[in-house]
């Protein structure tokens, strides 16, 4: 009797499980109504190239380096760069999870305040500041980056005329 009640009480488990595991339907938050300034942008790009950075890092942990093609095996992949040597799609991708976080940020009521100029901003900064892959929306004249899929400022589409002129 008792493993009875027990194996329903794994079948109503299950059944729950599943029934929840159907319903679920991914809710991202609507950000398209947040803008950025110039300085969160940059921020963005930041928050990008360190999680670039963690991503690596942990990566290398476990033992993966450089490699050509994505090689589980072997445990090599081509992401085993700098993030400035990132593929166009990757670098999109980090970008546009920072730019989710900051957003989401500022959607909740929080404001994104430099209250100090540190030497780390200094110098990431002025890295990302003197990236030739830094580009103007022909539309508005915002800042962008090379590849960029939509501006933030305007959300015109950019294409490569957007930084080649
Ligand atoms: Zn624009």
């Amino acid at each position: 009797m008792v493993r009875l009640i027990f194996f329903s009480y794994i079948c109503m488990k299950e059944t729950l499980k599943s029934e929840i595991m159907e319903e679920y339907i991914p809710k991202p938050i609507d950000l398209s109504d947040v803008s950025l300034t110039d300085d969160l942008i940059e921020l963005r790009e930041a928050i990008a190239e360190n999680a670039h950075e963690i991503w690596a890092e942990n990566r290398r942990l476990e033992g993966w380096t450089y490699g050509p093609v994505r090689d589980d095996k072997k445990k090599q992949t081509p992401d085993m760069v700098p993030y400035k040597d990132l593929s166009d799609g990757e670098k999109e991708y980090d970008r546009a999870t920072a730019m989710r976080s900051i957003k989401l940020l500022k959607k909740l009521g929080y404001d994104v305040v430099k209250v100090q100029e540190t030497e780390l901003y200094k110098e990431m900064i002025e890295r990302i500041r003197n990236n030739k892959e830094q580009y103007h929306c022909s539309n508005c004249g915002g800042f962008i980056f090379k590849h960029q899929v939509f501006c933030e400022h305007c959300g015109h589409k950019l294409d490569k005329t957007d930084w080649e002129g």
